[in-house]
């Protein structure tokens, strides 16, 4: 693609979920509380369905798709504690489709208030259908098996993967990397660097298409919450890769170009740790914005790293993509120091 050329996502089937464009706000007393960088939060926690998140705008198009092929069943997988499941069922709610839902149990020892609050609580508001399943079950084989039932009951069913993590759900993030450039040029905002959770991938490798793309250079920094670095930036380089087939630019991202941290793991996913829960206190506290304990806050903690270690400096702009979350807290009211 031309680097001039404005991309052209209309020709995808989409259906509308999500208030856009969220928010790009500065945080004034975050950003002088760390004495570093101005830092800014793009507010996809603020996209509108069932307390928002990044999944809206992926399922944009994945229900898009959905649709277009008569699909009257979603099914989907996460963990228990899943988000995405959370804007699935929801978003199945709003268009008059029935949610099955296969749920993962990805922590040790869960306590009861994680298997039974926070976002699992919500998706039995939706009447989502939940089936528990044990860590490590091999989803493709499960959700097949589920997709036959559906379909001997004479159902539909239409498959959207872990995070709506595949390329027509990365759509969402290819807009979301257009929206923010439009931001950027309206608030004549000059960006050293964008910083996100990186976890299924979707979101990361689609912002990367969205900007390349557009002809940005712009870095981006995923802050891992599961793999490790070389799994991870090859999971995000990978489905990228693809992205930029679909919307007609291949090769705009370099595999090089894709830079994973994932030192703020901590013992696993979904497992607390102290630098998360350092880092929830601080935006709520400075800023009044909630962040969660498995992807945003251990993003967040990263970002917070990088101002110390002078990664980040004073007179750099940074925008941290906020997406969402936040129903997890609850799950965790148990396991967060306050
Ligand atoms: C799913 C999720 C992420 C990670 O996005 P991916 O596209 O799966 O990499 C980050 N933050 C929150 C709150 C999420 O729910």
């Amino acid at each position: 693609m031309n680097k001039d050329q404005k991309m052209d996502l209309s020709k995808f089937p989409r259906v509308s979920l999500a208030h856009l464009p969220t928010p790009l706000e500065l945080m004034p007393r975050l950003s002088e509380h760390l004495n570093g960088p101005d830092i800014y939060v793009k507010r996809d926690d603020c996209t509108g369905l069932a307390t928002g998140g990044n999944k809206t705008r992926k399922l944009e198009f994945s229900l898009g798709e959905a649709l277009r092929l008569g699909a009257d069943t979603i099914i989907t997988v996460g963990a228990v504690q899943s988000n995405h499941v959370r804007q699935t069922a929801a978003a199945a709610c709003k268009l008059g489709l029935s949610c099955e839902v296969l749920l993962e149990h990805r922590v040790d020892q869960p306590s009861e208030t994680y298997t039974s609050s926070g976002n699992i609580f919500l998706d039995r508001i939706f009447g989502a259908n939940l089936r528990e399943y044990p860590g490590g079950t091999d989803f493709d084989v499960a959700m097949a098996e589920v997709a036959d039932e559906v379909r001997a009951a004479g159902g539909t069913p239409y498959l959207v993967p872990g995070g709506a993590s595949n390329t027509v759900g990365a759509l969402g993030y290819v807009d979301c990397g257009i929206e923010l450039l439009n931001q950027f040029a309206e608030q004549n905002l000059s960006v050293d660097h964008i910083v996100t959770a990186t976890g299924s991938a979707g979101t990361h490798a689609g912002l990367a298409v969205g900007l390349r793309a557009s002809g940005s250079d712009l870095p981006i920094l995923g802050i891992g919450v599961n793999a490790p670095q070389d799994v991870q930036e090859e999971r995000v380089y990978k489905l990228a890769k693809e992205t930029a087939e679909l919307v007609g630019a291949p090769g705009c991202v370099a595999r090089d170009d894709i830079i994973a941290d994932c030192n703020y793991i901590g013992p696993g996913y979904g497992e607390p740790t102290e630098s998360m829960n350092e880092a929830v206190l601080m935006l709520a506290r400075q800023e009044g914005l909630l962040f969660d304990p498995v992807y945003s806050g251990k993003a967040l903690a990263g970002m917070i790293d990088y101002v110390r270690q002078r990664r980040f400096t004073k007179g750099q702009t940074i925008v941290f993509l906020h997406t969402g979350g936040s129903a997890g807290l609850f799950a965790y009211a148990d396991s967060l120091t306050l």
